[in-house]
């Protein structure tokens, strides 16, 4: 399948399930979408503004429905997301996304404002997703090649959750994902290189 084709399928979610509220005031795809604003709006990469646009994209792909973690699932959306995403974009867009869960148990160790300003949905998966980090556990998170990317990307998750508040849809960032997509594709090729020698 081509990136355009690919693309059309990925976007097309954001209008088939982007309805569901997962506990926040706002819909997954006005969440999703007002955090790309708000990362744009940072003068944030465009990987990143992409990783912001397409961070909770695991909540798509995930079949435990919209209430799991009501049921005490985590439903690991971070992770299926992130694993999706590497298919067609490169680590930059799908790094940060893996980790923006991680990010959240993080910032709750070293801010403990931080904790208190989550929303009660947002609060209410920490304990699902682990909970506070450990003093290990933080250090190991830094070490991480996309935690500062994904430090800034929780910003944004949190700045996302305003009701009524109209940003540029998901479609109109096309040219800048299809960008992003051919990058992956040009890191590849040294790649399959090696494997063959
Ligand atoms: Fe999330
Ligand atoms: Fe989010």
């Amino acid at each position: 399948m081509n990136r355009n084709a690919t693309l059309d399928r990925l976007l097309e979610r954001f209008a088939l399930l982007g309805g569901r509220h997962y506990g926040e005031d706002v819909t997954q795809r006005a969440h999703m979408e007002q955090s790309a604003y708000v990362a744009a709006k940072d003068g944030a990469p465009d990987a990143l503004i992409a990783a912001a646009l397409l961070h909770d994209y695991g909540h798509f792909l995930q079949r435990r429905g919209e209430d799991a973690a009501d049921h005490g699932i985590d439903t690991h959306h971070e992770v299926i997301g992130a694993n999706y995403l590497a298919r067609y974009f490169p680590e930059s867009v799908a790094g940060p996304i893996r980790l923006h869960v991680n990010a959240k148990r993080y910032l709750c160790a070293v801010k403990p404002d931080y904790h208190d300003s989550l929303s009660a949905a947002s609060r209410q998966s920490l304990v699902l997703q682990g909970g506070i980090m450990t003093a290990g556990e933080c250090a190991a998170f830094l070490k991480e090649r996309f935690a500062e990317d994904a430090i800034r990307l929780r910003w944004y998750d949190e700045e996302a959750k305003r009701p009524g508040l109209a940003v540029p849809a998901a479609e109109s960032y096309r040219p800048m994902l299809l960008a992003l997509m051919a990058q992956r594709g040009q890191r590849k090729r040294p790649e399959k290189r090696r494997a063959r020698a």
